[in-house]
């Protein structure tokens, strides 16, 4: 007889992330919408970009579908690690200037990060025991519950400790970080980073740095990537994407890194480079090559620069919210080298409860914290990466 994947059955029976905003969240707004129809809502929930693609990036896109139109140009299936021009971007004009010096080799290109968030965990056995930050973007989790490991802890992540959580106090395998942070809108110090590094260098540990928010840093103290921190390319995989960086939420683009210099108890040198490379060939043949042409424009300089001015007008976005949210009354932490603002709602009040009051007092709608893990009760993520009309008219109405 057929059984069915056990894994997968638990997580549908207690609702995924997604699910839970999909049917809780949505419907929450469609009862609001119908009980006041007259009143507007502001979208805040999601981390979805809608400010259009820049042109030089949309030349490229042009460009490279007007190619695969003609025998001479047409380009069929490439190599399922990315094609070498994009990977020798990403380590030349993503990282080397930051004193990163990787190798096209070590660098896995996706379509998007998402995938690899599931993905990455293959390299690692079951019985691994997984540090996660609480709270957390769901998917981590649900992909180790998915791939069948129950030995899980949480890193607290809260106003005490400004939402960078302390070390492990014993032993862990796998320690996921995602900085600059969602949910939480924090930010690490190369202090706070480099602690990290030094744990999972002395008890062979790896890190999963999830660096998608990285260009919306601006204080050039803050590292936007784990390997300025000495040592990092023995101990860390990072993960980078093209959706908040320049837009590509829709043509879908990312990639990974897994340093030759990685290694676990029983790896040399390059075999964990070597494993994924056999997993990606297995599970994925490769990104879209027009989404790949226009993730190398984003990476030229000119490229660069106009996906800079787009991150600006976000972090703008969430200044304005942020100075608005404040003069209503509401604490709010993140919201600098950060899209999301993090929210603490009045003592004693749920996570539901402050989306329900701030949905109908203001019509400004985002995610409960408690959705993001028990850390995140009596908070509300709430996202900037809107159209600056509707920030414009969200404030107002919340003056
Ligand atoms: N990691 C984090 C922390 C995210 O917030 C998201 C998307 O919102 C992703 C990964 C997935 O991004 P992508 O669009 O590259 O798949």
């Amino acid at each position: 007889m057929t059984t069915k994947n056990t894994n997968l059955s638990k997580l549908f029976a207690s609702s995924t992330f997604a699910d839970m905003v999909r049917n809780k969240l949505m419907k929450k707004i469609d009862v609001h919408q119908s009980s006041y129809p007259q009143k507007e809502i502001y979208m805040m929930a999601w981390g979805d970009t809608n400010h259009p693609l820049p042109p030089t990036i949309v030349e490229a896109l042009v460009d490279a579908a007007a190619r695969l139109g003609h025998q001479s140009t047409y380009t069929g299936y490439g190599a399922f690690e990315g094609n070498v021009k994009l990977r020798e971007a990403i380590c030349n004009n993503h990282y080397k200037h930051r004193g990163i010096y990787l190798q096209p080799e070590e660098i896995f290109v996706s379509d998007g990060a998402q995938s690899v968030t599931f993905d990455i965990q293959g390299l690692f056995g079951l019985d691994n025991v997984i540090a996660l930050q609480d709270p957390i973007y769901p998917p981590y989790l649900e992909a180790n519950l998915l791939a069948g490991r129950s030995k899980i802890i949480y890193l607290g992540c809260n106003e005490e400790n400004n939402f960078i959580p302390e070390l492990p106090k014993s032993k862990v395998d796998v320690i996921y970080l995602c900085f600059p942070n969602n949910p939480t809108g924090a930010v690490a110090t190369k202090e706070k980073l480099k602690a990290f590094v030094d744990y999972a260098r002395s008890y062979n540990s790896i890190i999963i740095f999830d660096a998608v928010y990285s260009a919306f840093i601006t204080e050039p103290h803050i590292p936007r990537s784990i390997y300025e921190i000495e040592g990092a390319t023995e101990c860390a995989i990072e993960i980078g994407s093209f959706s908040k960086m320049a837009g590509f939420t829709g043509l879908r683009l990312g990639w990974s890194v897994v340093p030759v210099a990685l290694t676990l108890e029983s790896t040399v040198a390059g075999e964990l480079t070597e494993m994924f490379r056999l997993s990606q060939s297995i599970r994925f043949w490769g990104a879209s090559n027009l989404a790949q042409q226009g993730g190398i424009a984003a990476l030229s300089q000119q490229g660069q620069q106009e996906c800079q001015e787009i991150v600006n007008y976000y972090l703008e976005n969430a200044r304005m919210l942020k100075e608005g949210l404040s003069a209503f009354g509401l604490t709010c932490f993140g919201g600098t080298n950060n899209p999301y603002i993090w929210v603490k709602g009045p003592e004693g009040m749920s996570s539901w409860e402050i989306f329900n009051q701030l949905l109908f007092k203001t019509g400004i709608v985002g995610i409960p914290g408690s959705l993001f893990g028990a850390s995140g009760e009596g908070f509300l993520r709430l996202s900037t990466l809107c159209r600056r009309e509707d920030m414009e008219k969200a404030v107002e109405n919340l003056a």
